[in-house]
């Protein structure tokens, strides 16, 4: 399959986007949609295994600067998805899509311009300011 750029998908969602065509309903299907992606993650350690997550308190060095601390920081994730849990986790990210591009497109947002605008902000601010 080709590429596709974000006025294709906008366009696409549109001309799909009938059923839920309200803002109340994409905002509770987008949110929705979000809560879904975040479960298949969840099943993917608790109900397949194919990742686990071991957290801890992690105690850093006192001087340490930002630089060094991705030294120090983790995923917490161990394991690699299996091919079931990736189509799964995939498909829910891409409803999740899905209902993003439609809030875009109900509010008459550009989804381009918002990439470049986020692109240009953390290519600004690097990684010293993300929280
Ligand atoms: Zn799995």
């Amino acid at each position: 399959m080709r590429d596709i750029d974000c006025k294709t998908f906008q366009d696409k969602v549109d001309e799909l986007l009938v059923r839920h065509r309200s803002i109340l309903d994409v905002l509770s299907k987008f949110q929705e949609s979000n809560a879904r992606v975040n479960r298949s993650v969840v099943k993917a350690v608790t109900n397949c295994g194919c990742i686990n997550i071991t957290a801890s308190k992690k105690d850093l060095p006192p001087d340490i600067d930002l630089e060094q601390m991705k030294n120090f920081m983790e995923t917490h994730l161990q394991g690699k998805l299996c091919d079931s849990c990736k189509e799964i986790i995939e498909m829910e990210l891409g409803n999740n899509l899905f209902y993003l591009v439609s809030l875009c497109n109900l509010l008459n947002l550009d989804l381009s311009e918002i990439l470049k605008k986020e692109y240009g902000k953390i290519s600004i601010l690097g990684k010293f300011n993300l929280s």
